[in-house]
């Protein structure tokens, strides 16, 4: 299936200059998020994860539809102040400033198989983030699974170098 065709364009958005890889469109059509979900969950699949693990807020689109359809339980990584037990925290750099993101500390032992879920990766500061967290817990990440992917960014290069990265549609 031709996911690209299901992924609309937005120029200028959320600034001029940036083209949106808006997924809205994908996920509304039923059979493009059968598919994206089946494609992610055999790649994942392989990588035998005990748990996904999603970033606020896309990543629970993608990631909660993939942990059921493998068996698995969901984790979710979110923004600041969300989360109401205690939390793991990392902070990471953006364009302008920096952010947070926060995963409960009990939500994972040391030695769990994870694999990372987002809809996007763009400069892989948020999958990178991610990544620190889990090491802060001691999970082993497995592997990492995007719906797309906007390799100029280059954000693959941030992320731990022995651990599989794939990605159903690619810019
Ligand atoms: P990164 O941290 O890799 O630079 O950016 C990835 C994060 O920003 C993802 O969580 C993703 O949801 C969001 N993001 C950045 N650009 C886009 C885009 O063009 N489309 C969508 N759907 N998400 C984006």
């Amino acid at each position: 299936m031709d996911l690209k065709s299901l992924i609309r364009n937005i120029p200028d958005f959320p600034k001029p200059g940036i083209v949106f890889r808006d997924i809205t469109t994908l996920l509304r059509d039923r059979e493009g998020l059968r598919f994206a979900i089946d494609a992610m969950a055999q790649t994942c699949q392989a990588w035998e994860p005990e748990f996904i693990v999603g970033m606020e807020s896309r990543g629970f689109m993608f990631g909660v539809p993939l942990a059921y359809q493998l068996g698995v339980g969901f984790i979710p990584v979110r923004k600041p102040g969300k989360l109401p037990a205690d939390c793991h925290s990392v902070e990471y750099e953006l364009e302008y400033g920096s952010d947070r993101l926060d995963m409960h500390k009990d939500a994972l032992d040391p030695g769990h198989r994870v694999v990372v879920v987002d809809d996007l990766i763009a400069t892989g500061g948020t999958a990178k983030a991610t990544a620190d967290l889990l090491e802060r817990a001691g999970a082993h990440v497995a592997g990492f699974c995007f719906a797309v992917e906007l390799r100029e960014l280059g954000g693959r290069e941030k992320l731990p170098s022995n651990v599989p990265i794939v990605s159903l549609v690619q810019y």
